[in-house]
């Protein structure tokens, strides 16, 4: 049984003190009785404030990414180790801004993955196709070579506990949805890749979170879909009402 994951991804937004607000909002609305599991990723220097103001609440923080070497003269970055230290449990890794804006391929998330690994953290590995390769018939391939790329030669211990994001590049922050019915399919293919790459234990226990768009108006019809294990959210995660209003549907 895969336990349902609402991720919120806040990208650069949210300071230490919106970050406590938020904390302090979601916390008065009672968060105790929800079968879902819950997570924030805010930005590096809102980690303690958030996770301070929700202090006894089941909610999970997240880094939005890792380097990929324990420490070092890497200027301006953040360690597996160090988030681990401030109370994170997942991190994100590969996310298309990643990929897009800071040139991180496929063989660098894989090398995150490890990092991430061995710091303690469960990474949550995005990957999704842009517009243009899905116009041009491709998103198998592109997911295929993105999962192969990250995925190849990690230990059964480490997917054991991954998750997997798909988030088709063209649905992020555009207000474009990808339909229930289009993202059923690439998850479904997803896991048929898990199951030829690794085992059908691997492939069924394995969370695939959809990305993309995802709002209190599309959430339930995503989520009904068999293989659709949970959300990634990023605008809807900013706003207290729409993030706890997505976490009660789910
Ligand atoms: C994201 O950043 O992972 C994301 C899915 O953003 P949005 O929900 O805003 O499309």
């Amino acid at each position: 049984m895969r336990r349902l994951l609402i991720a919120g991804n806040w990208k650069m937004n949210h300071g230490p003190s919106q970050s406590r607000e938020f904390g302090r909002d979601l916390k008065a609305k009672g968060l105790q009785d929800f079968s879902p599991e819950i997570l924030l990723c805010p930005p590096y220097v809102s980690i303690q404030a958030l996770r301070e103001s929700l202090e006894g609440t089941p909610v999970q923080i997240g880094g939005q990414n890792l380097h990929q070497e324990p420490k070092g003269a890497y200027t301006g970055e953040i360690s597996g180790e160090m988030l681990k230290e401030a109370g994170c449990v997942y991190v994100l890794i590969g996310h298309s801004e990643r990929r897009q804006y800071f040139h991180e391929t496929d063989d660098l998330v894989h090398a995150k993955i490890l990092r991430a690994h061995d710091a303690g953290l469960i990474p949550v590995v995005c990957i999704g196709e842009t517009l243009e390769e899905r116009e041009n018939g491709i998103t198998k391939d592109v997911i295929t070579r993105q999962l192969k790329g990250a995925l190849e030669g990690l230990s059964p211990e480490i997917m054991k506990t991954l998750v997997l994001a798909y988030e088709p590049v063209w649905a992020i922050g555009t207000g474009k949805t990808a339909t229930a019915g289009q993202a059923q399919e690439v998850h479904a293919m997803i896991r048929k890749i898990l199951k030829e790459s690794f085992s059908t234990e691997i492939s069924e226990n394995t969370r695939i979170l959809y990305g993309g768009s995802a709002k209190p108006n599309n959430a339930e019809e995503l989520l009904s879909e068999a293989d659709i294990d949970g959300l990634l959210i990023g605008g809807a995660s900013l706003k207290t009402e729409d993030f706890y209003t997505i976490i009660g549907i789910a």
